[in-house]
């Protein structure tokens, strides 16, 4: 079988790895329908985050169970299931929390860009589709298994309600997905930051009422402007900068609430500027698996179109391209089909 593999700064290659295979008694495995790459793939992509060896990539996946183990109870071969980033038992007190990521027995799903994969804990992770969908609900059925409900926690985060004022911080997949969530939510106002007018489009049709272009002091600034001076009820911080992550505080109203899922590099926060800006900061992996049989629902019945944010399609064996389109931002997102 051949997957992908990062070795280096830029240097990805679609190469031969072991054909995955039942280990434990709880794993399963799926014959890929699709992958895709993620944003958090290209921190090391990029070399800002260090890899030790050569690393096999992909955590986003929805597929066909083709065998299980003997101990998996409620997956079955032939479903078309889909599951978290993170591999989680569902049944340990943080799941029951609805913190799925945190699992006491949490393992990170790290080889789907692949045709064959192998998902641990299936039972806790995965949750199958009513039947094998339709071909064109594929692509939105994968981005629940990471950035649709990524965007979904972001506002879930944030606090987002009816008729509230939400803005949002970052353009990418999960930014433009925090935007349909906010909308599916019921939001009365929504404000997508973005400078790029393909992705601000895209805001538009999920649901974005204001476009602002500025960044920094001029992007806080705006979005006062745009709330007689209040700021926001709900931000979504989508991005994991320190820039945005100041962005995101200082156009929060004092009493709102701000959802982080940009992962951060290099953010560190002022104890008593956060103090006096009254707002509530919750954020961190997001715990997909606990959206996943809602937000199948959503999709099943063709009230969200979260697919929509793949604007670039290639055969599985071109993931490396795959990569460079979106390292340079000539792609918002790449869906790879085995
Ligand atoms: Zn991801
Ligand atoms: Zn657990």
């Amino acid at each position: 079988m051949r997957g992908a593999v990062l070795h280096g700064p830029k240097d990805l290659r679609f190469e031969e790895r072991e054909m995955p295979s039942v280990i434990k008694p709880t794993d399963a495995i799926l014959r890929i329908s699709a992958t895709c790459v993620c944003g958090s793939d290209l921190w090391p992509y990029r070399g800002i985050q260090k890899i030790a060896q050569p690393t096999p990539m992909g955590h986003e996946y929805c597929g066909i169970v083709e065998k299980v183990g003997s101990a998996v109870r409620t997956v079955k071969p032939g479903q078309f299931v889909i599951g978290s980033f993170f591999a989680s038992d569902n049944t340990c007190p943080h799941c029951h929390a609805g913190y799925q990521t945190s699992c006491q027995q949490r393992e990170f799903v790290t080889t789907a860009q692949a045709p064959i994969l192998r998902v641990p804990l299936a039972d806790g992770t995965l949750v199958a589709a009513p039947e094998v969908p339709p071909d064109d609900l594929v692509p939105s059925l994968l981005t629940l298994s990471d950035v649709m409900g990524t965007g979904w926690f972001a506002a879930d985060a944030a606090g987002v309600k009816p008729g509230s004022t939400v803005a949002v911080v970052g353009d990418g997949a999960v930014g433009l997905l925090g935007v349909l969530s906010a909308k599916q939510i019921g939001a009365g106002r929504i404000i997508a930051m973005s400078r790029h007018e393909s992705r601000q489009k895209l805001a538009k049709e999920f649901g974005a009422t204001d476009i602002v272009t500025e960044r920094g002091d001029d992007g806080v600034a705006r979005i006062k402007e745009l709330t007689k001076g209040i700021g926001a009820d709900s931000v979504l911080e989508c991005v994991g900068t320190q820039e945005s992550m100041m962005q995101a505080i200082r156009s929060t109203r004092p009493g709102g609430g701000i959802g982080y899922v940009g992962v951060p590099h290099g953010v560190e926060l002022d104890g008593e500027q956060l103090f006096f800006s009254h707002v509530h900061l919750h954020g961190g992996p997001a715990p997909v698996r606990r959206y996943l049989p809602e937000l199948i629902n959503l999709v099943w019945e063709r009230k969200i179109n979260p697919g929509k944010v793949f604007d670039l399609v290639l055969p599985l064996d071109q993931v490396a391209e795959g990569y460079r389109a979106m390292d340079e931002r000539r792609a918002i997102k790449t869906l790879l089909r085995p």
